[in-house]
């Protein structure tokens, strides 16, 4: 099953129990909204699961594509993406979470032939302010899956205030032979599908206080559940790589973290650009240019000559349709290109203005001020042209 018919058979198991359609929104929030990429399925959600009633009802499903700035360092890992799609299932006050968690169970054994033995559950302990979570502890009990309790990686929220509630994690493991340990002492438990029961709104105060309406809001990696169905070691090994992987190693012969790392980076700043937004110093064109520029030094650093306009037109295609993207594969090529050509003058100038400070010299907090706000160089990228001048 390729990525493609792994959505369509999700969205067709939960139409098939009477949940709505959502259309994928894009990776830039709503006006107003504080972050600056969507984060996951639930992030458009926020006000229905916290009570207004949602135009299409109280059952709902999707795919979403999220960003996750706070992943980036994990990313070249096997399973942490910049750009991902969320599979998603909500119950906005309609059933509770032992149904979801079930209905989730179902579809990964019996609809994705997931192995029972590769599975294992985590559900939250308890603290001072809300109990065990039981209901969830005793549907794994019933479905025969192993359980872990935790207190702090089994509570959910979005911030210090909002709605909240416990958790309940579905892992897979993705280790050699047979499973090992649990999620919280074994890393090679992926976490797969979450399943939060909205219950409570957290104020300024601290106290936590109950929403008008239980909800049920469920998020699944698609490229993690594809690794696991395809049987990959990483999700830079399913189908939705396959293609990236395959021109890159081609192209510039990069080691297998760098081509993760590039793999990865280009992808998201292809989905990035299609939604629209362009290179800038700040916000979201910031982390589109700091995307961008990882890329070009690691390729800068094994061969001066190398340049995006290498990238294949296919591979843009691939990925703006893979998304459902509109963008036309020109436009995204000259914001690439134009951006490379922006960073490589930076770079020339860089090296000349360090070059006048004189050898050995490490520069000042006053230093790095002025380099930065006369020569638009920032902090980050002075460390690594001194780095690369003194090797
Ligand atoms: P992890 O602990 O593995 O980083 P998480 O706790 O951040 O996961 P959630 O916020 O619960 O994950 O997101 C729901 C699901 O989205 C996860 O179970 C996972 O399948 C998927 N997911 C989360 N972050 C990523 C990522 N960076 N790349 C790919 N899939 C992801
Ligand atoms: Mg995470």
């Amino acid at each position: 099953m390729d990525a493609t018919e792994l959505s369509r058979r999700f969205l067709e198991f939960f139409v098939g129990r009477r949940h709505e359609v959502l259309d994928g929104a894009s990776l830039i929030p709503p006006e107003g909204d504080p972050v600056l990429f969507t984060t996951s399925g639930m992030h458009p959600l926020t006000p229905y699961l916290e009570g207004r009633p949602h135009p299409l009802g109280r059952r709902l499903a999707g795919v979403q594509r999220c960003l996750r700035t706070t992943d980036l360092d994990d990313v070249g890992d096997d399973y942490h993406l910049t750009v991902f799609q969320m599979l998603g299932s909500w119950s906005l006050g309609d059933y509770d979470g032992p149904r979801s968690l079930r209905w989730g169970f179902e579809l990964l054994v019996n609809g994705f032939g997931i192995g029972i033995e590769r599975l294992h559950a985590t559900v939250f302990g308890g603290d001072d302010q809300v109990g065990l979570d039981t209901e969830s502890l005793r549907t794994w009990e019933e479905l025969g899956v192993p359980v872990e309790l935790t207190t702090e990686e089994n509570w959910w929220s979005n911030g210090p205030v909002g709605p909240c509630g416990p958790d309940s994690e579905i892992f897979a493991w993705v280790g050699d032979g047979p499973p090992r340990g649990s999620p919280g002492t074994d890393e090679r438990w992926m976490e797969l599908w979450n399943h939060v029961t909205m219950r409570y709104r957290r104020q300024e105060d601290g106290r936590l206080e109950p929403l008008p309406q239980r909800s049920v809001d469920t998020g699944m990696g698609l490229e993690r559940l594809q690794m696991i169905t395809q049987g990959t070691r990483s999700v830079f090994g399913t189908d939705v790589f396959e293609p990236w992987m395959s021109t890159l190693a081609g192209l510039w012969q990069p080691d297998r973290r760098s081509l993760h790392l590039l793999a990865d980076h280009l992808r998201a700043s292809i989905v990035i650009i299609g939604d629209g937004v362009r290179p800038s110093n700040s916000g979201r064109g910031y982390v589109l240019r700091r995307l961008i520029r990882r890329v070009l030094t690691d390729l800068w650093r094994e061969d001066r000559t190398r340049s995006l306009d290498e990238v294949p037109d296919a591979l843009i295609e691939h990925t703006t349709s893979r998304f459902g993207q509109p963008a036309d594969r020109g436009s995204v090529r000259a914001v690439l290109i134009a951006e490379e050509q922006r960073f490589a003058r930076l770079l020339d100038r860089g090296r000349k203005v360090l070059g006048q400070f004189g050898p050995g010299r490490t520069p000042t907090a006053d230093d790095l001020a002025y380099l930065h706000e006369t020569h638009g160089l920032p902090p980050d990228l002075v460390a690594e042209l001194l780095a690369g001048m003194s090797s």
